[in-house]
Parts: structure tokens; C-alpha cells; sequence
């Protein structure tokens, strides 16, 4: 009876103690069942409370071009990230969704990252494409052409004003908001890419791409400079003209249809090292070789990683009608959008 009564009192203090902490002082309020998943972690409920409570409003950014470090308004940062991520030609709606997973790509940084991202101890974001690239207004209007800033930044501004505060939570987490050009019909699951399992960033079909620039690209080369730069990788794989065809052999796809693995002449290698390899737009790709003409192409559909919002998806969905919680909510499965307080 004694235990019966220790439980009973914890459930007590779990389920009233706590939700009056969080009404207290945790600041966001997921639209949908976000809060109940916070009740299940009090651990990670804490460590947002503590960062929400010291945040006022600006974050640090390492400048990868003069290696400083700049502290720049959260809201500020957003409108130059979405001005150098996502065309301003773009449909507003798309544009709001890019500034949604943008600004939750910047805090979920912050939050895991407190201290500085390993490949930048300086602070948790940079300016370059290895986080999210960063412009500000100034640097915008000298490398976009004459008038850009007079006709785009109000629309910039719209994007991130009318969004202002908001961020994508998974069960009450803030998600690792990847996005990337142009999917190429599917997204990609992130285990697939990255290694991780995130169930918000799962594969999913991208329809309505097909006006982005990348959506389908060819690289040419002639059998020798192909077989050239495998053997230059690969050095021991023994690959001839003769033999091309049965010394590369796909050994496993992801399941949107990416390459995942291949075999060199026996030797199993990643797609994405294809990929660097011959600078190719995705791990999306097809290998044809002419033995009469002496002919390498690679056929690749999308541009980028694959995983989470495709721009181009985004804007084809935008023009559908779609709206930005729309666009987001397909991309990033299971998500809601919640409000992060600024204070300022
Ligand atoms: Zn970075």
C-alpha cells in the first residue's frame, strides 16, 4: 500500500505540479497535442524553459567570411537567410514556409548547440551554405541586380513578419528543419542520408516540380575520363572499357529511389561519394554508357540532399493554392506550428 501511495503522488506531482510550471513559464503553445508530449519529458520541457527564458530576441553567427562573430535580431537573421535560400520571385506562401523552417532551423541549433556547432565553435550558426547562407540587406542589394531590394524586400519582410515567431515542434522538440532545392519527385527519409531516424523528416512524393531549373540534369563524359576518375578513387578496382557495364552493379536504393550503394568492381561504396565524385546535383542518378560513341551519361533528377522541404516543391504547391502550414506540414511530417516568444 506504501508504494500504491509513493505512485500516487508522483502521478500527483507530474500531473498538477508540472503542467502549472509550464503554464507558468514555458512560452510556446503547440496547436495540437504538443503539450502532452512535454508531460511524458519533463527533462526536455526543463531545458527549453531555460533557453526560452534567456533568450532576448538575438542570436550569434559566426561569419565565415571574416571569421566574426555578429549578433544579429533572430527575426533580422530569418529575412536575410530567406532572401540568399529561396528565389524572391517565389509565391509568398512559399516564401512564409521557407521563413518557418528557416527560423526553426536556426533555433533548433541554438538549442542543441548552445555552446557553438563542432565545425564552428565560434557559435551554433554560420552565414554559409554549411548551416544556412546568410545575406544582409547591404550585401543583398549589391550582388542581386539593380531594383531588387526596392521591388523583393517588402515581400521578404511580409514572409518573416507575418510568421514571426513561428517554429516547427515534434512533440514539443523543435525539429532539425532540413530543406534543399528540388527533390526530384520524392523526398528522401534522413536515415537514408544522414544516418539519423528523425520520423518528421520521412520520405514523401514532391509533385509539381517540374519548372525548377535542376529538376533533371545530364553530365557527359567520355568512357576514359569516366573510367579515369573511378580508377583515380578507386584504385584498385580493375574497370575497362570492355567491362564497364558489369563492374558497376547497384547493390541497394533508398526507398524514394536515390542510390543508397554500389559496388566498383566488387568494392561497395556510398551513392554520395558517386555523387561528389561527379559533382552531381543528387544521389538521384542513372548511369548509361555508349560503347560506340564512347559515351558516360549521368542522367540526375533534383538538386540537394532530398531530405525535408523542397523549395521547388514548395512554391509548385504555393501556386497550387496550398498555404505555408500546408506546404510544411507535408514535408515535415507529424509537425505543428507553434509560437517561440521573442522579447523584443
Ligand atoms: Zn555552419
Amino acid at each position: 500500500m506504501k508504494k500504491v501511495g509513493i505512485y500516487t503522488l508522483v502521478i500527483l506531482i507530474i500531473t498538477i505540479i508540472l503542467p502549472a510550471i509550464i503554464v507558468k513559464t514555458f512560452n510556446f503553445a503547440p496547436t495540437g497535442d504538443g503539450l502532452q508530449s512535454n508531460v511524458a519529458n519533463p527533462k526536455v520541457i526543463n531545458k527549453e524553459v531555460k533557453e526560452e527564458a534567456e533568450f532576448d530576441g538575438y542570436i550569434a553567427v559566426y561569419d565565415t567570411r571574416n571569421q566574426e562573430v555578429h549578433k544579429i535580431a533572430l527575426e533580422e537573421y530569418v529575412k536575410g537567410v530567406v532572401a540568399a535560400e529561396m528565389p524572391a520571385e517565389f509565391h509568398i506562401e512559399a516564401l512564409k514556409a521557407q521563413a518557418v523552417a528557416s527560423r526553426t532551423f536556426a533555433l533548433s541549433r541554438i538549442t542543441n548547440f548552445p555552446e557553438g556547432y563542432p565545425d564552428h565553435m565560434e557559435a551554433s550558426l554560420c552565414t554559409g551554405i554549411h548551416c544556412q547562407s546568410y545575406l544582409n540587406l547591404d550585401e543583398l542589394t549589391s550582388l542581386q541586380p539593380k531594383g531588387w531590394a526596392e521591388k523583393y524586400w517588402p515581400k521578404i519582410e511580409e514572409a518573416v513578419d507575418s510568421t514571426k515567431g513561428q517554429v516547427l515542434y515534434y512533440n514539443g522538440e523543435v525539429i532539425e528543419a532540413a530543406y534543399h532545392s528540388t527533390s526530384g519527385g520524392m523526398t528522401e527519409d534522413s536515415i537514408d542520408v544522414f544516418a539519423m531516424d528523425r520520423p518528421y523528416l520521412r520520405a514523401v512524393p514532391s509533385p509539381y516540380e517540374e519548372e525548377a531549373p535542376k529538376f533533371r540534369s545530364i553530365v557527359t563524359l567520355t568512357g576514359d575520363e569516366f573510367i579515369n576518375k573511378l580508377t583515380s578513387k578507386y584504385p584498385g578496382s580493375n574497370i575497362t572499357k570492355d567491362n564497364l557495364s558489369e563492374k558497376i552493379k547497384l547493390v541497394e536504393k533508398t526507398q524514394s529511389g536515390r542510390i543508397k550503394k554500389l559496388a566498383i568492381d566488387g568494392t561497395v561504396v556510398n551513392g554520395r561519394e558517386i555523387r561528389d565524385l561527379f559533382e552531381l546535383n543528387s544521389t538521384n542518378f542513372t548511369i548509361t554508357y555508349n560503347p560506340k560513341a564512347n559515351i558516360v551519361e549521368i542522367e540526375t533528377l533534383g538538386y540537394g540532399h532530398g531530405v525535408g522541404m523542397s523549395q521547388w516543391g514548395a512554391n509548385g504547391m504555393a501556386k497550387k493554392g496550398q498555404n505555408y502550414e500546408e506546404i510544411l506540414k507535408h514535408y515535415y511530417t507529424g509537425v505543428e506550428i507553434g509560437q517561440w516568444v521573442i522579447d523584443n
